[in-house]
């Protein structure tokens, strides 16, 4: 079976984790920070905080922002449903926004009419780009909108580790960006994730509300506020402290595989994710014409020995959502077409093009026998 991922782990990381383990300090330590400070110099950001998934670290940012009952967030209705529900649980209300058609990513030129149009009375506080698949979002009109409207700007880089925004990393360029080392992202701590936030004051807040709202004062540790756990633990962080050293000529790696796929898809009847400079590649995703089921291409792939799925989520369309906010289909006609066509394909560093060869043998095969 040609896997949609496959989790690449050497022996040095076993060794890293084993000599964690050895010592038998597990919870929040060292490890930990020497993490942050390496996530740190690479992103190139002045304060890096570990956390237990981006979720959680999506929850910390807004929660640390202040926002919850009677806010709106502006957030893309094409992504994981994590980054919505982090709103939603703050008991904040999600203005949801379609995304473009090749980029996936939210349709920045759908926002000022978005704004100037809502009537409910939450007041819109923020905005949460996602960076996805590790594409690139049109940061310099996201900030500017969030400047011209008063807006907080939470990056979801969950897929975006490396991502490059005009020599910026991605999660670097707004108030606080949230990563993810969840396995099915490119780096893994089994669980894991972090934030990288410029503020000081609004880093050490993160801290203390990561931590059950502990903070020292005076020298001695106290409860400042009602805080959670949402510690990453020392061998985690000695594993993505390992993995990071490898982590840029794994992009590279998947860069050319992003690139091999391109040339031999060309002449199938589906839509190329569109090739952005600085784009990460967590995730190849093609778009299917609308002739095909794309359920039942998953299953004869499947059964070829080829794995793959769908690649997001159109948020107005899931249970919750749609029963508590009534949402219309047609204001989100990308988003609708990615979720119910988009085709993640086979995609990790360690693929070879013989691999890329089969899987795209067997999708064109399957594309004829429908
Ligand atoms: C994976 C993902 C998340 C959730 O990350 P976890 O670490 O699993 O909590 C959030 N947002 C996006 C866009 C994702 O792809």
């Amino acid at each position: 079976m040609i896997k949609l991922t496959t989790v690449i782990i050497d022996d040095s990381d076993c060794k890293a984790v084993e000599n964690v383990l050895r010592k038998g300090f597990l919870v929040h330590g060292d490890e930990c920070i020497s993490f942050e400070n390496e996530l740190n110099n690479y992103l190139g950001s002045k304060n890096v905080l570990v956390v237990s998934s981006c979720t959680a670290a999506l929850h910390l940012a807004l929660i640390a922002l202040g926002i919850g009952k009677g806010d709106a967030v502006i957030v893309p209705d094409f992504t994981f449903p994590a980054t919505v529900n982090a709103v939603e649980l703050t008991g904040a209300t999600p203005l949801l926004i379609d995304v473009d058609e090749t980029t996936y990513n939210i349709n920045t030129k759908l926002i000022p009419d978005a704004i100037k149009n809502w009537k409910r009375k939450e007041k819109i506080k923020a905005i949460i780009p996602v960076h996805e698949f590790g594409c690139p979002a049109d940061m310099d009109k996201i900030n500017d909108i969030a400047e011209k409207n008063n807006l907080f700007v939470i990056e979801d880089a969950a897929c975006a580790l490396g991502t490059k925004y005009k020599n910026k990393m991605a999660g670097t360029i707004g108030n606080i960006g949230c990563f993810s080392f969840h396995p099915r992202k490119a780096l893994t701590t089994g669980e894991g994730g972090a934030i990288a936030v410029n503020d000081i004051e609004l880093a050490n807040k993160i801290k203390a509300l990561r931590n059950h709202g502990i903070e020292q004062v005076k020298g001695k540790p106290d409860f400042i506020l009602p805080g959670f756990n949402y510690r990453l633990t020392n061998f985690q962080a000695a594993l993505g402290k390992n993995q990071l050293t490898k982590f840029d000529s794994w992009l590279k790696k998947r860069n050319k595989l992003q690139m091999i796929y391109r040339e031999k898809l060309q002449n199938l009847p589906l839509q190329l994710p569109a090739n952005i400079h600085g784009h990460s590649w967590q995730t190849f995703m093609v778009v299917l014409s609308e002739k095909f089921n794309r359920n039942s291409i998953i299953k004869q792939l499947k059964d070829s020995g080829v794995e793959t799925n769908l690649g997001a989520y159109a948020i107005h369309s899931l249970k919750f959502y749609n029963e508590k906010y009534s949402f219309c289909n047609k204001y989100f006609p990308i988003a609708t077409k990615l979720y119910k066509q988009g085709l993640a394909l086979p995609f990790s560093q360690n693929m070879t093009e013989e691999d890329i060869n089969y899987v795209v043998k067997i999708l064109g095969k399957a594309f004829l026998e429908k």
